[in-house]
């Protein structure tokens, strides 16, 4: 078996302790006889599973107990629509600020259900997120959307903006366990869990309680978070199986020393990529330097036609899924929590050694 240094930007890597106790409990969890695949989600195994995942989440995040945690269906995108749906109670403007292509995303869902106010924009690089200071939110919007790591240009945001009594609501699908966070800053975080958190499938929202119960009338069930709380994400089948495997990642956060540790570890490697980015003339980051993110990392070629090789040459010697997204090219190297260490270091070593013969 050869393992490769994977850098897509997810479904991404998973740890591989957790992966060999997945391979190890697959066909018998812990004497039940049967796969976590194949339990009911009512069943006493299964509900211990979700119960420890729930607890070992809000050890790691320090979730306040005014807080609920939903594991949810239809991903980040799913809550692109259920955060209007849920949120507005009655209003009909919300502020969004744009940094990228996923707050974009998250506003045109958005303008389904009421007007959206762009009440800050990294515009016109998008490789920045805009000072507070610049910011006009509405003061009859209902809730300021923020998405704290844009995923595709890695930006992402180093501070929480302090909006006063309207909830701050944030898409942390690209960054959420990376480092510490407080919590009781957000109204609400949603995440999918194909970066940090596990496999796809499952999706994460921490909702803090005096938010529930105003969904809009025809707000199908599925989607209101008061009826999953009440139900404890099981008024349907949730997905079992990612959750369990999310279970074994926060375990295995916890015992790496939580999310302090994590942080330190993270900070390492992202400054490393950035110091051989910044140190080359070969290699370049458009990014301003303060919002750089730590999860994504973007890099252009200054000969572009040298990208189709770099990518050749990176994947026979184990370091794939290096190509930027589509929209903007060049490369991206995603080095989120299960990026071991080791794997930025070749990586590093690889850009080097290619400059070398190609610069
Ligand atoms: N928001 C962000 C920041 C993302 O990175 C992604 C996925 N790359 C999404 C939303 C969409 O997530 P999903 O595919 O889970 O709907």
């Amino acid at each position: 078996m050869s393992r490769v240094y994977n850098f897509s930007a997810g479904p991404a890597m998973l740890p591989e302790s957790v992966m060999r106790r997945a391979a190890e409990e697959m066909l018998d969890w812990q004497g039940t006889g049967m796969s976590v695949m194949e339990m009911s989600h009512r069943g006493k195994a299964y509900v211990s599973i979700a119960e420890r995942a729930e607890a070992d989440l809000r050890e790691l995040l320090n979730i306040p107990d005014n807080y609920r945690v939903l594991f949810l269906q239809g991903g980040a995108t799913g809550q692109f629509s259920a955060v209007p749906m849920n949120l507005l109670r009655g209003a009909n403007r919300a502020d969004y600020v744009y940094t990228g292509s996923w707050s974009k995303k998250a506003i045109s869902e958005a303008k389904k259900f009421c007007q959206v106010n762009v009440a800050a924009s990294g515009e016109p690089d998008l490789m920045h997120v805009p000072e507070f200071s610049e910011w006009q939110l509405a003061d009859d919007a209902a809730y300021v959307h923020i998405t704290p790591n844009e995923t595709i240009s890695g930006v992402e945001f180093t501070w929480t903006p302090e909006v006063g009594d309207k909830p701050l609501v944030a898409d942390m699908s690209s960054n959420l366990l990376s480092r510490p966070l407080d919590v009781s800053k957000f109204g609400l975080i949603y995440a999918g869990a194909q970066k940090n958190i596990g496999p796809a499938g499952v999706t994460l929202v921490i909702v803090r309680d005096d938010l529930l119960g105003g969904a809009m009338a025809q707000t199908p069930t599925v989607w209101d978070y008061k009826q999953q709380a009440d139900a404890d994400s099981m008024l349907n089948t949730p997905a079992t199986y990612p959750l369990y495997i999310a279970g074994l990642v926060f375990q295995w956060l916890k015992e790496l020393g939580g999310l302090e540790k994590m942080a330190e570890i993270n900070q390492r490697k992202a400054q490393k990529l950035y110091s051989a980015i910044d140190n080359s003339s070969f290699y370049s980051n458009p990014v301003a330097p303060e919002n750089r993110s730590w999860m994504n990392v973007p890099f252009v070629l200054a000969d572009s036609s040298l990208d189709a090789k770099f990518l050749e040459e990176a994947q026979a010697v184990g370091l794939t899924t290096l190509k930027g997204h589509r929209s903007v090219g060049g490369m991206r190297a995603s080095i989120y929590n299960a990026m071991p260490e080791a794997g930025v270091d070749r990586l590093i070593e690889f850009m080097a050694d290619f400059e070398k013969r190609n610069g």
